[in-house]
């Protein structure tokens, strides 16, 4: 049985104490109201990340980073290895965000040997793939989606397939206030897993977990996870302001 799941994606927002404080807020509610089975990860800055890991306590509530470097360790000036991240008592990071691979020119080649040292050191990956708008508008956006999925993630053995969530996200809706419908979304997802079903069979693509990102808020949420290959959401901006998010959560 797949997992559903509710990921923040708190981006470069709050300082220090602002991350704690939100990260403590969603950990107590949780206490109040228990998850049942479903998970919810914070993926927050690094800086956030040991003080966050160290606070959780709930039930089904974990942490992720937002990105790793491909690399184990040596002279890479500002960056951050798998094996650190795992060190703060993270679970996850995010692979592939479409900020990733557009302001930072992150390529499939890339990202598949990023994805391949979060693996090694036993964090689950939060893998992203989705188009931008003119490639939905020349009808190409399946295609793009399988070339994301088939360069990044679809080299993995079975075994290591299983630590991997898809986060479909067109690019058009992150950030923008315009969320694919729920058609849309469905579409998508459910073409995404019959590309898991003929690389790895059907067991696995039913136990893959496929998340929904962009534009996703508590008024949306519903409609969106009640597809059957929509198995959550990757949350941008509403996972900043802790009763949106939290509603979000209600609605899985
Ligand atoms: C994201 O950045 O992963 C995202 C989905 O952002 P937003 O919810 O703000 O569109």
């Amino acid at each position: 049985m797949r997992k559903k799941i509710v990921a923040g994606n708190w981006k470069m927002n709050m300082d220090y104490n602002e991350g704690i404080s939100l990260a403590k807020s969603i950990n107590d509610e949780l206490h109040s109201t228990p998850l049942s089975g479903k998970e919810v990860i914070l993926c927050t800055p690094f800086i956030h990340l040991q003080g966050v890991s160290s606070l959780l306590s709930s039930k089904g509530l974990s942490s992720g980073a937002q990105n790793c470097n491909d690399h184990k360790s040596g002279a890479y000036t500002g960056e951050i290895s798998a094996t650190m991240i795992k060190s703060t008592g993270a679970s996850y990071v995010i692979i592939g965000h479409s900020e990733r691979r557009t302001i930072y020119k992150e390529d499939d080649s890339l990202l598949s040997s990023k994805t391949i040292e979060a693996l090694r050191n036993e964090l689950k990956v939060i893998f992203c793939c989705g188009e931008v708008l003119a490639e939905r508008e020349q009808k190409i956006h399946f295609d793009v989606v399988k070339k994301q999925l088939e360069s990044g993630i679809f080299g993995l053995t079975e075994e290591d397939f299983a630590n991997i969530v898809i986060a479909y996200e067109p690019v058009w809706a992150i950030g923008t206030g315009v969320t694919a419908t729920p058609d849309q979304a469905q579409e998508m997802h459910k073409y995404i897993r019959s590309l898991v079903e003929k690389r790895y069979g059907k067991e696995c693509a039913d136990d893959t977990t496929i998340l929904y990102g962009g534009s996703c808020k508590a008024s949306n949420a519903n409609e969106l996870f009640a597809n059957p290959d929509v198995d959550g959401g990757l949350i941008g901006g509403a996972s900043l302001v802790k009763d949106e998010f939290i509603n979000i959560i209600k609605a899985l």
